[in-house]
């Protein structure tokens, strides 16, 4: 059984250390995160009463830039889990070479059950109670699971009425009308794309006729799903929380959306049978996607997984167990900082507009995005056939010393 993703993140940290020779003072400073804020988030409800929720937001280092991370709104949302999310921020900026340090935030709800003027209220609230910790200079929240551009939008007018103007730079991941960058959206999904095409052409395995299922199916599993039909893979799975369907011959992309823009859930597609999320994981693929939570690939799975690739979307689905039991079986797993890094690239392209108050064509941001995405690929592979490690090993390797360089170079206040 493994312990948290807290405990998680940091073994990752310490086997980096390990291999890549840490200065052990350095190492003593990246396995704590710089600062925590826990926050009570009081809001009246519809009905007249008053609940409060818990919120966090955690700056994991700063060595590199302002810290940057998500949001998310989820009722299994801890302190342990923030700090270890805040933690793969920091490597993945590092990764793909971007200025930032990493940051994540959350608050213990299910938005799901709260009308649209509660989640504004509750988003307002907790926007207020970090405003301490966030800003264009400081730290950059982003949308995660259960938050999107409106709840980002909402954050950013929080911050600006109180800064007494305008201050698009404070989030990312907002609409275009308030400072959203063209083809922030889909960045996410077409970063896994890239590095999912890149890994079934250096497998020599084709791209046309690759099968491929995909768990999860939100802000970065569904574009996902179009993006990698249109490389011509097939998609013979997907799932939700409510559930999955699954056909050999493939789904129709076109059609599961229109089912999930009706239905709000995968789970009921015609174009498949149904399958649990449990029997998702472990159908026969080319490529398995996880796109939901943290913790899905188990020491009680890994060994049923018939995929031959693992694309990691989600941050954190494998356990190190799974890690270890993958690697045995030569199962090849492209890790979460490399593989979802594609977000906060393209989050970085739009605080570069805001700032700039100069936008690009969403041509021009998917040009960029995709030079970023294939040369920290073979960055990541390459250091990996050096040192003979895994893709993982290597990423973080690749984020801990970029992180390392810079924390060294200034040196230990005071
Ligand atoms: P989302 O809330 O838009 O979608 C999450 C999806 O997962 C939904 O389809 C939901 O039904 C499904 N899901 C939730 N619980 C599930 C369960 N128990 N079993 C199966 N499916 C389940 O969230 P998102 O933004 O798409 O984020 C998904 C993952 O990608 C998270 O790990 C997140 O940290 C990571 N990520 C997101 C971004 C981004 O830009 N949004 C960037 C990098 C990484």
């Amino acid at each position: 059984m493994s312990g948290s993703v807290w405990d998680q993140a940091l073994a990752q940290l310490d086997q980096a250390a390990g291999i890549m020779n840490l200065d052990p003072n350095v190492h003593e400073v990246l396995r704590s995160p710089k600062r925590t804020l826990i926050v009570s988030v009081p809001i009246r409800m519809d009905d007249g009463t008053v609940r409060s929720f818990t919120g966090y937001r955690v700056h994991h280092n700063t060595s590199r830039g302002p810290s940057k991370g998500g949001i998310r709104y989820h009722p299994s949302v801890t302190l342990e889990e923030m700090k270890a999310l805040a933690m793969w921020m920091t490597w993945k900026c590092a990764v793909v070479g971007i200025p930032y340090g990493g940051a994540k935030g959350g608050v213990v709800v299910n938005p799901k059950e709260l009308s649209a003027r509660e989640l504004e209220a509750l988003t307002r609230r907790y926007a207020s109670e970090i405003l301490p910790l966030i800003g264009p200079e400081r730290d950059i929240p982003a949308p995660d699971v259960g938050t999107d551009e409106q709840i980002m939008a909402w954050i950013m007018d929080t911050y600006s009425m109180n800064s007494g103007y305008s201050v698009p730079g404070v989030v990312t991941g907002k609409p275009i009308s308030v400072g959203g960058s063209a083809g922030r959206r889909t960045a996410t999904a077409r970063g896994v794309m890239y590095v999912t095409v890149a890994t079934l052409k250096q497998r020599a395995m084709p791209v046309d006729e690759a099968r491929v299922v995909v768990q999860g199916y939100g802000k970065v599993g569904a574009p996902a799903v179009e993006l990698l039909s249109e490389q011509g893979c097939v998609v013979v799975g997907v799932s939700d929380v409510g559930g999955g369907v699954y056909n050999p011959r493939g789904l129709s992309p076109v059609g599961l959306a229109a089912h999930q823009a009706e239905t709000k859930t995968v789970a009921g597609y015609e174009g498949g049978e149904p399958v649990t999320n449990e029997e998702l994981l472990e159908l026969e693929c080319d490529v398995l996607i996880p796109a939901a939570l943290e913790e899905v690939l188990t020491a009680d799975n890994a060994e049923r997984v018939r995929a031959r690739i693992v694309v990691e979307a989600a941050n954190g689905p494998t356990t190190p167990e799974a890690d270890e039991i993958f690697h045995e079986r030569k199962v090849h797993v492209v890790p979460d900082i490399l593989a979802n890094a594609g977000g906060v690239t393209a989050s970085y392209f739009e605080w570069v507009q805001d700032l700039q108050a100069y936008f690009w064509t969403e041509d021009e941001v998917n040009a960029r995005l995709r030079r970023v995405i294939e040369e920290s690929y073979i960055a990541v592979l390459e250091l990996a056939e050096d040192r003979k490690v895994t893709m993982r090993q290597a990423a973080t390797i690749l984020g801990v010393q970029r992180v390392a360089e810079a924390h060294s170079t200034r040196g230990l206040f005071p």
